[in-house]
């Protein structure tokens, strides 16, 4: 499939099919053994591949945010930062992520349509590159909060709700009622409001269209939409725009006949776009915001072939992972269940290739990680891995259903892999539970370890 169209190369997706799978050198036994499984392993020349093809391709007027969301592992982060990624957050966890992992505070957006009086604050302690506010109200708060709290002035973006919407998305935004952003119709309006502000200062907007745009003319197209309405907006309003968050979504290939967006028709379509609004707005900082396609690529979810069984006609691998940690390989969201790209990542036995429907651990029979995937001979004990799971793993799962918790995730950096996230514990997922002693005369709650707590 899409693979042989674009390769990376260097990157673990290279590895021969009938070989043992490696990561920079690494034997999937090796990291098996050392780190147990169910395992995510993410390749960091993959990430650099992916950040530096993107980077050297956009105009530089154009700072490129990785939206933690889409894997928000530190490292991960850190990794991107390094490369010189700044950060797109929406949590106060996900805030004090980009700032561990080492991202300025001025490369830092913050959004997200729910944001409380304490995320707010802690936006404007932090001094964050901008926080994209939402509705009026949520920009007054800030505002209120930005005076109270010395002499600073808070740089704003306005979230747009747009009037014109995109096809060409598996959730595609814009034109419609929803929760996100200030519809576009009544920002025209909000010329007072806007005016009377006392710190928080609006520098301009942002527009996020929605997700897996695979199509570089489709994205290319949103972008000049939304420069467009940026621009439109700012002379409404009066406003010298400083920066536009034009979003991201960009998406990458998942399933038989699709194809990653293509990076050069991409690339030069927006910087096109981009050199045409920045002729009117010079000096306006354009940022693109990015999940998906930054970290899909780089990760692997390997799991261990725990039993191989028939059941009228159909056989089944049942493996030590599932929809657990990746519930985005079962297809969520279309119409139709499509299997991620799958590989065997043991040594290929002797045999023939067959067809099996790969579940997991799960008590219910929607845990599918690939439904009659064609591999070699599977025998337990073998690996397994589910590709280009980078992104929307583990913390987009149902990691908590029935009790298996969080898998240990391993970035590989220069041939050395480093867990950069360790496996849920028992111990870890029963600390947090109190059981109420019923038998007691005095009723009395207890921790996993037998002492008393508060509640
Ligand atoms: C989810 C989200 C992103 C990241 O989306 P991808 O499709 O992973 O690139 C960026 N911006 C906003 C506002 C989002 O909600």
């Amino acid at each position: 499939m899409t693979r042989a169209d674009t390769p990376r190369e260097g990157t673990a997706e290279d590895t021969p099919a009938a070989e043992e799978w490696r990561v920079q050198g690494v034997p999937a036994s090796e990291l098996a053994r050392a780190f147990g499984t169910p395992l995510f392993v993410y390749d960091a020349n993959a990430l650099e591949a992916v950040y530096n093809g993107l980077r050297e391709r956009l105009d530089p007027a154009i700072d490129i945010l990785y939206s933690l969301k889409a894997n928000p592992n530190v490292s991960v982060c850190s990794y991107l930062a390094s490369l010189g990624a700044g950060a797109e957050v929406s949590s106060a966890v996900e805030l004090r992520t980009a700032l561990w992992a080492g991202v300025p505070p001025e490369r830092i957006v913050y959004l997200g349509p729910g944001k409380t009086r304490r995320e707010l604050e802690e936006c404007v302690r932090a001094g964050v590159g901008a926080v994209v506010c939402e509705s009026l109200e949520e920009l007054r708060e800030l505002d209120r909060i930005a005076a109270g709290s010395g002499d600073r002035e808070v740089p704003v973006l306005l979230r747009v709700n747009p009037e014109f919407h995109t096809k060409g998305s598996g959730l595609a935004m814009g034109g419609k009622p929803r929760q996100f952003g200030i519809d576009a119709g009544a920002l025209r309006t909000a010329g007072g409001p806007i005016a009377g502000l006392r710190r928080a200062r609006v520098q301009g907007f942002h527009v996020y269209m929605g997700t897996r745009f695979l199509d570089a003319e489709d994205i290319v197209h949103n972008t000049e939409q939304i420069l467009g309405t940026a621009a439109e907006l700012a002379e409404v309003l009066g406003i010298e725009l400083k920066a536009v968050d034009f979003g991201g979504g960009f998406g990458v290939a998942y399933f038989d006949n699709e194809t990653d967006p293509d990076p050069d028709t991409l690339a030069s379509g927006i910087n096109r776009a981009a050199r045409g609004f920045l002729r009117d707005h010079p000096g306006c900082r354009l940022i693109n915001e990015l999940g998906r396609y930054l970290t899909a690529t780089c990760g692997v979810y390997m799991v261990r072939a725990l039993y191989v069984k028939e059941s009228m006609g159909e056989r089944f691998v049942v493996a030590d992972g599932g929809t657990n940690h990746h519930m985005a390989a079962v297809g969520i969201g279309s119409f139709v269940k499509r299997n991620f790209p799958m590989r065997m990542l043991s040594p290929r036995r002797p045999g023939e290739t067959g067809t099996y429907t790969v579940t997991g651990p799960l008590c219910t029979p929607n845990d599918v990680l690939g439904r009659r995937v064609v591999l070699p001979p599977v025998a337990p004990g073998d690996l397994l891995g589910v590709e280009r799971s980078g992104a929307y793993g583990p913390s987009a799962s149902p990691g908590l259903f029935l009790s298996h918790g969080f898998p240990g995730e391993v970035l590989v950096h220069d041939g050395t892999p480093h867990l950069v996230r360790l496996p849920d514990r028992g111990d870890d997922l029963l600390a947090r539970q109190r059981l109420v002693d019923f038998t007691a005369g005095e009723e009395r709650t207890a921790g996993p370890a037998g002492r008393a707590s508060g509640g």
